[in-house]
C-alpha cells in the first residue's frame, strides 16, 4: 500500500510539473473562502469544508472594492498577504493542491466561480467589520439563490458578538466588567482545536497559476517590521516591559492576528500560562470587536455623540507635521517616523502621538485614524478605532477628557535615555531638529476648555 501511494504521489507530482491540473468540471466541491484567517492550522471553518468527502477548492480573493482604495503601490498589506498566501500555496502544493486566487469584486467573482466549477457548499470564517457583514450577506443571498449552502463559523476570536453580555442581554461598554464576565466563561484548558493540518489531502488536487503581485495591481515592498516574539521569556516580563518603546517588550503579534496568520487559541493558550497582563490585551482585541459589531456607528462618528459637538481647530498644516513627524516634540515625531518608516508603531507611544492630534493640535480623531489605517501594517478597524475613540475621549470606555498626555514627560518616563528617541530622530539635539509647534501649557488649557464647552451641551 504504502508502495503504491508513493508511486502514485510521485506520477502525480511529475504529471502536475508537466500539465496544469485542471479540476473535474463533473465533481462537486466545497470552497473554504480565506479573509482573514489565512493559515492551515486550527483553522475553523477549514477543518470543516475539508472534514467531508468533497474535495475543498482553497479561495482567496483580492477584493477591488478594497484595494482601489489604497493609494500606495507598495502597500505593505497587500505585501504581507500576498506573502502569507505563497506560503499557504507552497504547503498546498504537497498534496498536489494549491490556492486559486482571483481579483475582482466578491460580487462578481462568485457568480464566474460557480459558473466554472459544480460546488455545492462554501465555508468561511466570521469577519465582523461593516464592509464584510454586507459583502457576506449579499454572498450568502447569491449563494442560496443558487442552492448552494454557506456556512460561517467564529475563528478570530474566542467570544463574539453578543455572547459576552450584561444580565440584562446587552453589550458592555466598559473593559473591565466585560473581561470580567469573559474570564468567568472561557475554559482555557479546553479550549478547541480545530485539526484542519491533518485534512490537507481532502484539497481539491488543482493547480491553479499564481497570480504576481503585478497582477494584482500592487508592487514588491520588503517589510521592515521586528519579527514576532512569542518567547516565554518576553512574555514572562510583559508586564514589566511593554511601555518602553526601546525595549521590544511586546510580541509584535498584531500583524499575525490582523490577517489570521496565527490561530488566536494558540496564543491564550500560551499567554494563559506566562502572562495574565498579555492576555488581557488579547481581551481588549475582542472588546473592540464586540463593540464594532454591537455599535457600528462608531466606524464614522463618536461613540458618544456629544464628542463630535467639539470645536476642531483641524489645521491642515498641523496635521502634516504630525504625519511627517515634526512636531518638535520627541516622542511623536519618533512614532510617526517609526510608524511611516516601518507600517509598525509601539502601544504606548500610539497613545502619546494620539493624544497630542486630538488634544494638543484639537484636530478630529478621524483624521488620524485614517492615516493610521494608511500606514499601519497591523491595521484593524475595531482596534484603531477602540484606539483612537480612546485617546480623544469620545470612546465608550475612554480616557476622561482631562487626561491629556504630556509628550516631554511621557518621554522622560518611557524612554529616560532616549534610546528611542535617536533611533527614529538622527538630527535629535542638532539645529536641524524642528522647536515645537506649540505650547504644551496653551494646548493643555486650550483643550480642556474646548472639551468642556461641548459637553455642557
Ligand atoms: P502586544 O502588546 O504583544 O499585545 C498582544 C496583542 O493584543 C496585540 O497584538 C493586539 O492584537 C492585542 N492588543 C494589545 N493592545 C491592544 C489594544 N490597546 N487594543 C486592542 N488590542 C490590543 N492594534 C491593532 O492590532 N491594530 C490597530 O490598527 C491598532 N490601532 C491602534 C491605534 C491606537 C491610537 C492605539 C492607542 C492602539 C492601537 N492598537 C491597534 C492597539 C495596540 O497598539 C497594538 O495592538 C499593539 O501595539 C501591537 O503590538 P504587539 O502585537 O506587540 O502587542
Amino acid at each position: 500500500n504504502t508502495y503504491n501511494y508513493l508511486n502514485s504521489q510521485i506520477f502525480f507530482g511529475y504529471f502536475s510539473t508537466i500539465f496544469h491540473l485542471q479540476c473535474f468540471k463533473s465533481m462537486k466541491y466545497h470552497i473554504q473562502w480565506f479573509r482573514r484567517d489565512i493559515r492551515h492550522d486550527d483553522n475553523h471553518s477549514f477543518y470543516h469544508s475539508l472534514s467531508s468527502t468533497n474535495p475543498t477548492l482553497a479561495l482567496f480573493i483580492f477584493d477591488t472594492n478594497i484595494l482601489e482604495k489604497l493609494s500606495d503601490p507598495y502597500d505593505l498589506r497587500v505585501n504581507f498577504i500576498y506573502k502569507q498566501l505563497q506560503q499557504l500555496n507552497e504547503i498546498f502544493k504537497k498534496y498536489n493542491s494549491s490556492i486559486l486566487v482571483k481579483i475582482g469584486k466578491p460580487e462578481e467573482i462568485w457568480p464566474s466561480l460557480i459558473s466554472e466549477y459544480d460546488i455545492e457548499h462554501v465555508f468561511t470564517n466570521h469577519d465582523y467589520e461593516p464592509y464584510a457583514l454586507n459583502r457576506d450577506a449579499a454572498v450568502s443571498d447569491f449563494l442560496s439563490s443558487e442552492g448552494i449552502k454557506f456556512s460561517t463559523f467564529k475563528d478570530q476570536v474566542i467570544f463574539e458578538k453578543l455572547e459576552i453580555s450584561k444580565d440584562d442581554g446587552k453589550p458592555y461598554t466598559v473593559y473591565t466588567p466585560y473581561k470580567n464576565k469573559w474570564k468567568s466563561k472561557v475554559d482555557f484548558k479546553n479550549l478547541p482545536h480545530y485539526p484542519s493540518e491533518e485534512k490537507l489531502h481532502n484539497l481539491a488536487q488543482c493547480s491553479f497559476q499564481f497570480p504576481s503581485i503585478e497582477e494584482v495591481g500592487f508592487k514588491y515592498k520588503e517589510l521592515k517590521t521586528t519579527d514576532v516574539d512569542l518567547s516565554n521569556q518576553t512574555l514572562a516580563n510583559y508586564s514589566i516591559n511593554r511601555d518602553f518603546p526601546f525595549k521590544n517588550g511586546t510580541s509584535r503579534i498584531s500583524v499575525h492576528l490582523r490577517f489570521g496568520t496565527v490561530s488566536v487559541r494558540s496564543l491564550y493558550r500560551k499567554g494563559t500560562e506566562l502572562s495574565e497582563t498579555w492576555v488581557n490585551e488579547l481581551i481588549w482585541r475582542e472588546f473592540y470587536q464586540m463593540i464594532l459589531w454591537n455599535f457600528p456607528h462608531v466606524s464614522h462618528s463618536a461613540f458618544k455623540p456629544i464628542y463630535d459637538q467639539i470645536e476642531w481647530e483641524n489645521k491642515e498644516q498641523d496635521f502634516a507635521k504630525w504625519c511627517s513627524g515634526k512636531t518638535g516634540f520627541p516622542l511623536v515625531d519618533a512614532g510617526m517616523r517609526e510608524l511611516n518608516e516601518t507600517g509598525f508603531m509601539h502601544n504606548r507611544v500610539r497613545m502619546v502621538v494620539a493624544s497630542f492630534l486630538t488634544k494638543h493640535l484639537l484636530i478630529y480623531w478621524s483624521w488620524g485614524e485614517a492615516y493610521f489605517a494608511e500606514k499601519l501594517l497591523d491595521f484593524d478597524l475595531a482596534a484603531n478605532n477602540g484606539g483612537w475613540q480612546w485617546a480623544s475621549s469620545s470612546g465608550c470606555d475612554a480616557a476622561p477628557y482631562f487626561r491629556i498626555f504630556n509628550p516631554t514627560e511621557q518621554m522622560k518616563k518611557f524612554d529616560p535615555e532616549l534610546q528611542y528617541i535617536r533611533k527614529w530622530i538622527p538630527e535629535f539635539d542638532t539645529d536641524l531638529y524642528p522647536t515645537p509647534i506649540i505650547d504644551h501649557s496653551f494646548a493643555r488649557n486650550r483643550a480642556l476648555e474646548r472639551y468642556a464647552k461641548a459637553l455642557k451641551g
